[in-house]
């Protein structure tokens, strides 16, 4: 767990919008550009995808981003690679301190075999996302949504190799940045699950700014 405060002004980000909890947001960064995803409320998890804006066969790879730093949690410092081993982005400053990218994303299908088969009709990331894909790019389909970021999540390996689902380590205002080492497009589903502590029960809304290269 590294934590790092920005030096960055809200002020003078180039971009700044609120998504709604349970809501998508997809964009292209530029190379160079920061972006950076607040926790408002904390205990928020955010998941994210990450594509090479010109080739997006290329995209975010949680397995070699493990194995190249050698540690399954995502904080400052972490750089995030991708299927072609290229670095995407690089972590520059984070308040939250741990983030997973072995937990995955909730779907119908999830949500019905984790919790109740009645679940399976409430909004899920995986909704979200071919939702982000259907509506605002031209090349991403179902077959793109591979393993994600889930920033803010708390999903601890036990000594024996377990995964668990626990309550957040994030809180109100805690943030996460990172700088773009390439032309990329995020794809966020601020995820809408009501039925475990991820989001300590109660979805709520997240902010993304970006400042340009500097
Ligand atoms: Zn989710």
């Amino acid at each position: 767990m590294t934590l790092k405060e920005s030096t960055l002004d809200a002020s003078r980000a180039a971009f700044d919008q609120v998504v709604d909890s349970g809501a998508g947001f997809s964009k292209r960064i530029a190379r160079g550009q920061v972006l950076r995803i607040v926790d408002l409320e904390g205990y928020q998890a955010v998941d994210t995808l990450f594509y090479d804006a010109h080739e997006p066969s290329e995209r975010y790879s949680a397995v070699d981003t493990i194995r190249e730093q050698g540690n399954v949690y995502l904080t400052t410092g972490t750089r995030l690679f991708s299927t072609e081993g290229n670095v995407l982005l690089t972590i520059v400053a984070d308040t939250c301190g741990r983030h997973d990218t072995l937990g995955g994303a909730c779907a119908a299908e999830s949500n019905q075999v984790r919790y109740a088969l009645e679940k399976k009709y409430m909004h899920a990331c995986r909704d979200t996302f071919l939702l982000q894909c259907a509506c605002h790019t031209r090349d991403l389909t179902k077959k793109d949504i591979t393993a994600n970021v889930n920033f803010f999540m708390n999903v601890p390996v036990t000594p024996e190799g377990k995964l668990t689902f626990e309550d957040g380590v994030s809180g109100p205002g805690r943030y996460v940045e990172m700088r773009a080492e390439r032309d990329v497009r995020v794809l966020i589903s601020n995820c809408p699950q009501l039925n475990n502590p991820c989001n300590g029960y109660n979805p709520t809304p997240v902010r993304v700014l970006i400042w340009d290269a500097h």
